[in-house]
């Protein structure tokens, strides 16, 4: 077993400090000097632990729910089939020990905080998402497919009222045991009612089809060439995709033109109503595109059901609002005269996406683009093709006019007719650096703008008088998340000395736990990587890395046990006692593969952490925030965090410097990217010429 630090059991005792005063006491009551009093310790500790009030109470929820959330999981790793799944969630949720005294007066205490506290409203919102989540992935095999989103809502709710009447009646009208009698019976009758789901079929299936580029607001069929886009948790082909050839790129340029005329000439408030109406139907469709980003990337149905889909609503519904305050300045000139600057669209611009977050980065993308009334043409990567094109759909669907969405398919060569084609104003590229490079030669023919948005090797430093396990935490967060393969990740991870062990037994014993499994199933934390070529390129890393004598603490190769033999999984992998110079250390590897350098002096760390050709991100753990914000001035990176690591709010600006980029995404900084300025100077006196 893990050893506990003593500081893990400090954390503990005054969490069960406070749930101890909030079944005693209630909320108001429960201060944090009472708190302190009640764990015999200073209130002083406990603000250094926690920071306030607040930080305590989220820290005792996150706990609360973690517990729940872990027994949840160790009954769904039993059960056999669906039906036995739903029973699972059921048992855990209506367990004895929830129906104890004192857990459900510390849960009634936190609900009825929620509405009212936004980092409590984050935690349960993340535990009501997981059981939905739950309950969705089982019924899919036990009712059709319309019937699913509706059937879980209800269980859930069944299940959360089951157990308020009970905390809330005096005289213990139901118990645990009667309790899920109930909501196991009501489940049974609800399954028998509903129409079936369809017995064809394996889960990961769907049907073959021939995809065309959505081009004009609609599906343009060739009967040209075509490519396959596959799963690659399976192998299996679930779609060919028609190459966009010349002709597509001169149609969907000519569509383009006609669609901007019409959207530059809306006011920036009817476009926002319209990408507003996009934000809602991606939200309301959030599931069905969720579950088809995984089949397409490989990534777990637990990270595209909470981020994939949703990111890129916000990015929409971020812009839309944006839309309407887009605007010149005026320039006062003396008397006679005054200016005024019009912020005006480009045209028609492009966006090339890469495979790690298709849908995101098509909606990255395009929101401001659309926002700032331009028309754009889109080219997803070969190997995702399919969410941008159910954008496309949902563009057309909420009353985007045809044309001024297009997505396009292909390989570099679409996407060098693209970067080419004069009528072209702006590319905007997500990609290694070398295909940013190729972009910007291209581009330059033209001379078109370009956002570049490229690769990174970043660093992660934490220093010795972090919060470890934040920085456990923000160390997993930075390597693992979608098996590795996300830009930003802060994959050089450089300790300080005094911490190392500690750190690293906290770090090794978490990557243990990991549960890499099929994407589909919402207790998988990591999925396949996209390919068969990338995840040999991994393998290779990881073998590199033990040639040059890292010290290999976790992980270290493909994984195939329990059916996942046909797809690209590989155990997320730790390496310690790794040098600067390594390649794996220097190289974007873009896969589960971490390095852990360690390091004893500020000036030292930040020289070795700059000493890189790439800067897309960094990130800090420390208690001291003078000392974070002084070593996050002198990182060399786009986007930076502070006690944490990629989180990416759309209010943010985000993107590299050095080789890993030019211009930046989201926030208002994307809004100078996808316009142009006309200055107009306005004489209101006589002109006057020496002539
Ligand atoms: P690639 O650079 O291989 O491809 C990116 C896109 O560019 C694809 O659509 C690709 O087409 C297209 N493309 C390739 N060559 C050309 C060319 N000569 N002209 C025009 N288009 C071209 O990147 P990956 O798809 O492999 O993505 C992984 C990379 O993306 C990593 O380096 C990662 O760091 C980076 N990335 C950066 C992010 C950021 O925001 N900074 C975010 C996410 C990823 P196709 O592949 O279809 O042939």
């Amino acid at each position: 077993m893990r050893r506990r630090e003593p500081e893990d059991v400090r954390r503990r005792q005054l969490i069960e400090a406070t749930i101890d005063s909030l079944a005693e006491i209630g909320f108001n009551a429960s201060t944090l000097a009472q708190i302190a009093r009640r764990a015999g310790v200073s209130p002083g500790l406990v603000a250094h632990y926690f920071g306030d009030k607040d930080g305590l109470l989220e820290a005792t929820l996150r706990s609360l729910s973690l517990r729940l959330y872990r027994a949840t999981a160790s009954r769904l790793r039993v059960a056999h089939g669906p039906r036995a799944r739903v029973q699972a969630l059921i048992d855990a949720n209506l367990a004895p020990e929830e129906f104890d005294q004192r857990t459900s007066s510390v849960w009634l205490a936190f609900w009825g905080q929620v509405l009212h506290s936004e980092r409590l409203r984050r935690v349960q919102r993340v535990y009501q998402a997981r059981m939905l989540a739950n309950l969705r992935h089982d019924l899919r095999d036990l009712v059709a497919a319309g019937e699913v989103h509706r059937l879980a809502i209800t269980i859930a709710a069944v299940i959360d009222g089951l157990w308020l009447r009970s905390s809330l009646s005096a005289a213990g009208e139901t118990d645990s045991v009667s309790a899920r009698q109930v909501a196991s019976a009501f489940v049974d009758a609800q399954i028998a009612a509903a129409p079936a789901a369809p017995v064809d079929g394996p889960r990961m299936s769907m049907p073959l089809q021939t995809h065309a580029g959505h081009i004009g607001g609609r599906y343009r069929p060739t009967g040209g060439e075509t490519f396959e886009t596959r799963n690659p948790a399976t192998g299996e082909v679930l779609a060919a995709i028609e190459i966009a050839g010349e002709a597509e790129i001169e149609a969907a340029v000519e569509a383009a033109r006609k669609g901007q005329k019409l959207w530059a000439a809306m006011t920036g408030a009817e476009r926002g109503r319209i990408l507003k109406r996009v934000a809602d139907i991606l939200r309301a469709r959030n599931d069905e595109l969720a579950r088809l980003e995984t089949l397409d990337t490989g990534k777990p149905i637990q990270e595209t059901s909470v981020v994939d889909v949703l990111s890129g609503a916000e990015c929409i519904e971020y812009y839309a609002g944006l839309a309407a305050s887009l605007s010149g300045e005026h320039v006062d000139l003396g008397p006679s005269a005054f200016g005024y600057t019009r912020r005006e669209p480009l045209g028609i611009v492009a966006g090339i996406g890469a495979w790690n977050y298709p849908l995101q980065i098509a909606c990255w993308k395009s929101a401001p683009a659309l926002a700032c009334g331009n028309a754009m043409i889109f080219k997803p990567a070969e190997l995702t093709p399919l969410t941008a094109l159910k954008l496309a759909e949902i563009m057309a669907e909420a009353g985007v006019p045809e044309g001024v969405f297009n997505v396009v398919n292909g390989f570099a060569d679409t996407g060098r007719l693209i970067t080419r084609h004069p009528a072209i104003a702006k590319v905007s590229l997500t990609g290694e650096v070398g295909t940013g490079k190729k972009v910007m030669a291209d581009a330059a023919g033209t001379l078109k703008y370009v956002t570049l948005e490229l690769g990174g090797k970043s660093p992660l430093i934490v220093f010795d008088d972090a919060d470890l396990d934040d920085a456990v935490s923000g160390a997993l967060l930075a390597n693992f998340y979608s098996a590795g393969e996300v830009c930003s990740n802060g994959t050089r991870v450089f300790v300080h000395e005094r911490v190392r062990e500690a750190f690293l037994d906290k770090l090794v014993a978490r990557v243990g736990k990991m549960v890499v499994g099929d994407p589909l199933d919402p207790a998988t934390q990591v999925g396949a990587l996209i390919s068969p070529d990338h995840m040999e390129k991994v393998l290779s890393y990881i073998a590199r890395g033990r040639a040059e004598g890292a010290k290999l603490l976790a992980g270290g190769g493909r994984v195939t046990a329990n059916g996942l033999d046909k797809g690209c999984f590989v155990a997320p992998t730790v390496f310690d006692g790794c040098a600067d110079e390594m390649g794996i250390v220097r190289e974007e590897i873009f896969g589960p593969v971490m390095a852990v350098l360690s390091f004893a002096d500020e000036d030292e760390v930040i020289a070795r952490a700059n000493d890189t050709e790439f800067g897309l991100a960094a990130g800090v753990f420390t208690r001291d925030l003078a000392r974070g914000h002084r070593v996050i001035a002198q990182l060399q990176a786009g986007t930076c965090w502070i006690n944490h690591y990629n989180v990416t709010p759309i209010e943010l600006p985000f993107g590299g410097v050095k080789q890993s980029g030019l211009g930046r995404e989201n926030g208002r900084a994307a809004i100078e990217h996808y316009t142009q300025l006309k200055s107009v100077y306005v004489n209101l006196g006589r002109v006057e010429a020496p002539y």
